[in-house]
């Protein structure tokens, strides 16, 4: 079985644009040599980004953004070069209501690798998402990141405790794989 890397909302509205944090841009580089270092042994990389309608639930609570068609909801520059697979979203959980289970069913994959933002949000949702797949999950703590670094802290700590995932920086993780 194989590993898969997802890539949450690194799109423009939630590095740049009206849902931007400093933890989002800060992790960018970190994520583009983990996704290099992918492509390298040959793990499927998966684009996961919201792409929203006026009539979604997440819009009332936040307000308009990743809006479907939009700038807001396309994966920045600097990582575009790796979004081949891509799964549009319109909830927390990457799984809902996504092909996303089926991606990873027709490239065999068993263990997720989850980078991207929000942590306690996106990353946590989906994270559950695939513990109740049965999937095994990997979270990069420095390849993930919050609004805030307590709110990434308890996240981390939080998807450990409770759906087993191992949470890995991404060196660390580089140094399991053949190159
Ligand atoms: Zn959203």
């Amino acid at each position: 079985m194989a590993v898969g890397i997802l890539v949450l909302d690194m799109i423009t509205d939630f590095v740049y644009g009206t849902l931007a944090s400093e933890g989002a841009e800060k992790i960018v580089p970190e994520l583009e040599e983990l996704l290099r270092a992918a492509r390298e042994n040959e793990h499927t990389i998966i684009f996961c980004r919201d792409s929203h309608s006026n009539s979604d639930p997440e819009i009332h609570l936040w307000g308009e953004h990743a809006m479907a068609g939009e700038e807001g909801s396309q994966v920045i520059p600097e990582l575009s070069e790796y979004h081949e697979l891509d799964v549009t979203k319109r909830y927390y959980d990457a799984f809902y209501e996504t092909d996303l289970h089926k991606v990873l069913k027709e490239n065999s994959i068993d263990t997720v690798v989850l980078t991207g933002v929000s942590t306690d949000i996106c990353v946590l949702h989906t994270a559950a998402g695939a513990f109740f797949r049965g999937l095994d999950v990997i979270i990069v703590s420095d390849c993930t990141a919050s609004l805030g670094a307590d709110r990434h802290e308890s996240a981390l700590e939080y998807m450990e405790n409770m759906y087993g995932a191992d949470i890995v920086e991404s060196k660390e993780l580089q140094k399991g794989w053949k190159s």
